[in-house]
């Protein structure tokens, strides 16, 4: 009898499954050979590095991957790291190397230790650039010289980007990472070239051990060591499915897709320009979520009213179909460098998004004149975090007000549905906005009160879980009897057992990460809405998300 197969549970980051032979990478392998350099030569290294990096990341047509690449720039020659590592080696004399290595991690725990996710993936960043200049002032290589087989499966405690950027990215099959997150450079790597990834795989390192193989499954964020034939078997069929259906799709591409007899559009989730660019290049039906965080996290100062209005406006030329402008949603796991923000215990229940905006209503008021000055192409505006109707009433006189000033005829004011307070008060906020789009993410968090950056919780974060789908239903029956839009932009819009339920519910836009957007295109072309309506009144019916995912599964093949 085979041994059960070890599986370790972390955060789907790239989706796909694979199958393939362990390369363990361990930082402390790397030997040091040359030279060593004093700390500004060093750093003057990493940063050459990483600048030709991005320059090729940039032309290879990874922006995304450019722009982690550039903010690792300002990581290692930041002034404060300096210091503190100019203070360590005054103190105890240290060698540079470790007054590197003390100093930086100093500060990344300092990061770490606010209790913030977003703060605890910077943390990581700075770790991996520290490890990268000790290598430099050792007189090290910054290139990892790994000789990969076929498929590989590269497990790591995290990947720098000096570690990817030398892979041969066409010999790996997956990356197992036991640290990071979804924003971690190893997963932003990973959806950029579509390479399957689980990250923030706790304990993987350890349970590899004289392990040969693994299979990673991108999807379900799970990877299992060693896999028994059965299990390897049924991870390959999967990952040839898959491999047809995307191909499938493809002819799908730039088409418009109908779901009983209505058109359905499935827009884009952007959040930086890069994935701007990469949206058009999915020909998204527009976007369903534009996340502006980054022009507040980016900068050490507000964005003005010009330079926002220049990026919408970009934006809004791009499609013929809305592009949904989320107005700011920093507090919980999205920082901003300039709001000085008073530390919070819980900062997922704390001032962030709209009640943020309702405190410092001018930074608000700029981003709806911004959006305001947008006179071409379809701009639609749409607030984060709602929990009151009367937070919405607030904002919207604030709305009309700038509307009235602009001169501009009406446009589309809109909420996200994404506390279960918001899907409770559905009826009523329906009758004040023009669309809602349902953020599942949050929604699932916050339903099942459990932080959706806990890999260790990943369990209660299966958007398809019944109560979640019930908050769903309500809104979707709100917007409909409102005849208003509905949409959802967070994830299950692209996980399809989900999108099947949605559809039947009545949601006729998805908003899906800008690589996902053929294959949901397909989708919803192929569902028969017949079943998916009785499969979405029996879903919420069900005991639980994994009885959901089978009854969808069973009753529409392919869907698994
Ligand atoms: C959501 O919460 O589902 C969502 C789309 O917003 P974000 O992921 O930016 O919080
Ligand atoms: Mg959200």
């Amino acid at each position: 009898m085979t041994p059960p197969t070890e599986q370790i549970e972390g955060i789907a980051a790239s989706g796909g499954i694979a199958v393939g032979p362990i390369v363990l990478l361990r930082h402390d392998q790397a030997e040091p050979t040359g030279e060593p350099r004093s700390l500004e030569d060093a750093v003057a290294k990493v940063v050459r590095h990483y600048a030709a990096l991005a320059d090729r990341a940039r032309e290879e047509g990874r922006g995304e991957e450019a722009e982690v690449l550039e903010a690792y720039e300002l990581l290692v020659t930041d002034p404060a790291l300096q210091a503190a590592i100019e203070r360590e080696q005054a103190i105890g004399d240290a060698p540079l190397d470790q007054a590197v290595m003390t100093a930086g991690n100093e500060q990344a725990d300092e990061l770490a230790a606010l209790g913030d996710e977003y703060l605890a993936q910077r943390a990581e960043d700075l770790r991996a650039a520290v490890r990268d200049i000790v290598t430099a002032v050792r007189g090290g290589t910054l290139t990892v010289d790994l000789e990969l087989p076929e498929d590989a499966i590269i497990v790591a405690d995290e990947l720098t980007p000096a570690d990817t950027s030398t892979f041969d990215l066409d010999r790996v099959g997956g990356f197992a990472i036991a640290r990071g997150g979804m924003t971690s450079h190893t997963a932003i790597v990973a959806r950029s070239v579509g390479i399957p990834a689980v990250v923030g795989a706790i304990g993987v390192l350890e349970a590899v051990e004289g392990a040969t193989t693994m299979l990673v499954d991108g999807d379900a964020g799970m990877v299992c060591i060693d896999p028994d034939d059965e299990t390897r078997a049924a991870g390959e069929e999967r990952a040839a499915v898959r491999q047809a259906r995307r191909q499938a799709a493809a002819a799908w591409h730039g088409k418009e897709v109908r779901f009983d007899g209505e058109r359905v559009l499935v827009a884009a989730n952007i959040g930086t320009t890069a994935q701007l660019e990469a949206a058009v290049e999915g020909a998204a039906d527009g976007v369903g979520l534009f996340r502006t965080e980054f022009l507040h996290l980016e900068s050490d100062h507000p964005p003005d009213r010009e330079s926002q209005a220049e990026i919408y406006r970009e934006a809004a030329r791009s499609f013929d179909d809305p592009v949904i402008v989320r107005t700011l949603d920093i507090g919980g796991d999205k920082e901003s460098r300039w709001l000085e923000l008073p530390r919070e215990d819980n900062p997922f229940l704390g001032v962030r998004g709209l009640r943020l905006c309702l405190e410092q209503p001018e930074v608000l008021a700029t981003q709806f004149e911004a959006i305001l000055d947008v006179a071409d192409g379809d701009l639609w505006v749409m607030l984060p975090m709602v929990a009151r109707l009367d937070d919405v009433t607030r904002a919207r006189a604030l709305w009309d007000e700038r509307v009235a000033a602009s001169g501009r005829g009406p446009v589309p004011f809109g909420v996200m549905v994404e506390t279960p307070a918001a899907a409770l008060l559905a009826r009523h906020l329906a009758k004040v906005v023009d669309f809602v789009s349902i953020g599942t993410n949050d929604l699932t968090q916050y339903t099942a009160a459990a932080d959706r950056g806990l890999a260790s919780l990943a369990q209660y974060h299966d958007p398809v879980a019944p109560p979640v789908l019930q908050l769903i239903r309500m809104t979707t029956d709100a917007a409909i009897a409102e005849d208003i839009h509905v949409g959802v932009c967070g994830g299950a819009a692209a996980d399809p057992v989900a999108a099947t339920l949605l559809l039947g519910m009545g949601v006729r836009e998805l908003s899906v990460p800008p690589t996902e957007i053929d294959v949901m295109r397909s989708l919803v072309a192929d569902i028969d809405p017949v079943a998916a309506r009785r499969l979405a009144e029996l879903a919420v019916l069900l005991p639980d998300a994994a009885a959901v995912r089978e009854e969808v599964t069973s009753a529409i093949s392919g869907l698994a």
